[in-house]
């Protein structure tokens, strides 16, 4: 049943044949993959996602001696790959600690399960782990937050999502915050600011950080789509089915991921040409932007780009 739902979408408009074997060993393959084109059994298709998530790390730079990375580990699908992943990684490296940071926001119904699934992964796996929730750092849940304004779920949750992260990190000594945003994800957010025409926010790069203002942010997950995801994490039996969050599905994402969708799988590599679009606009304003201006917030002192700091926008204060 797995079989015939992910066989179509993998990649290319064209389907797996059932008798077409792995690329590498002709066992039945999961999925097939371009650039290059190969298809892959369950075995070689974990071990390609995780090669390629641990090239885009080298590649960075990262995992140096002394480096501490903090993953923010919602207890979803992405940040739990993130974690698997990345406990691997950082095993064979010598002086590199891993830890986890969980964010409760205050979602009945939904928080409890994922919480409980990231508390049972990180003891599993040994791993130092926080929760911080959005009722001890800004005196209320996101449901109560959100009472008369719901539409912005989204938007007042993942600005302080952002900033609760950011304060646990520094506690905990992290020198690099490790989020799961996979390819889909970060494709979605080029086309929704260019939507919104946010050109500072499309052009914000965050990946080196900023001395004395904020760690740097990493995407490991960022080569690897919402869909390779969920098959690694069911090939390799990792795969948990939790909620989903009532607020999901926002109006503007939910039609960008449709639409997404719908042109990935006629246009393959629509999502990668999107993000290498936006990289090349980054390359060439590079200077532009490094020199905007950087000010601390008037309320509560934290880096801001203008005079109010996104969390005491929404949180109106
Ligand atoms: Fe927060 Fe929206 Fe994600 Fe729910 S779907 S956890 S409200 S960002």
């Amino acid at each position: 049943m797995y079989w015939q739902k992910e066989r179509m979408n993998f990649g290319s408009s064209r389907s797996l044949m059932a008798d077409e074997g792995c690329s590498l060993c002709g066992k039945p393959p999961v999925a097939r993959l371009i650039d290059p084109e190969r298809r892959l059994c369950a075995e070689h298709f974990v071990e390609d996602c995780a090669a390629r998530v641990k090239a885009g790390i080298m590649e960075a730079g990262l995992l140096a001696p002394g480096d501490r990375i903090a993953v923010g580990l919602s207890g979803g699908k992405d940040s739990t790959l993130l974690l698997i992943l990345l406990h691997g990684i950082v095993s064979s490296c010598t002086g590199v600690h891993l830890i986890a940071i969980t964010v409760d926001e205050g979602i009945a119904g939904y928080r409890e399960e994922t919480v409980a699934a990231a508390v049972d992964l990180t003891t599993r796996l040994g791993i130092e782990h926080r929760i911080v929730s959005f009722s001890d750092l800004f005196g209320a849940d996101l449901d109560v937050l959100l009472s008369d304004r719901e539409a912005e779920a989204c938007t007042v949750c993942g600005v302080l999502r952002r900033r609760a992260l950011a304060v646990a990190a520094a506690e905990m000594g992290a020198t690099h915050i490790a989020t799961g945003h996979n390819l889909d994800d970060e494709a979605q957010s080029v086309l929704m600011n260019v939507l919104r025409g946010d050109l500072s926010k499309l052009l914000l790069d965050t990946s080196e950080g900023l001395p004395d203002c904020f760690i740097p942010r990493i995407k490991p997950l960022s080569v690897l789509s919402e869909k390779e995801i969920t098959t690694y994490l069911l090939v390799s039996g990792a795969y948990t089915d939790l909620p989903e969050c009532p607020y999901a599905g926002g109006a503007l994402r939910g039609e960008v991921r449709g639409m997404l969708a719908d042109l990935e799988f006629r246009y393959p590599g629509t999502r990668w040409r999107l993000i290498r679009s936006r990289d090349q606009v980054r390359n060439l304003l590079a200077e532009e932007v490094s020199q905007g201006v950087l000010q601390r917030c008037v309320r509560c002192g934290e880096v801001s780009s203008g005079e109010l700091c996104s969390v005491c926008r929404v949180l109106g204060r």
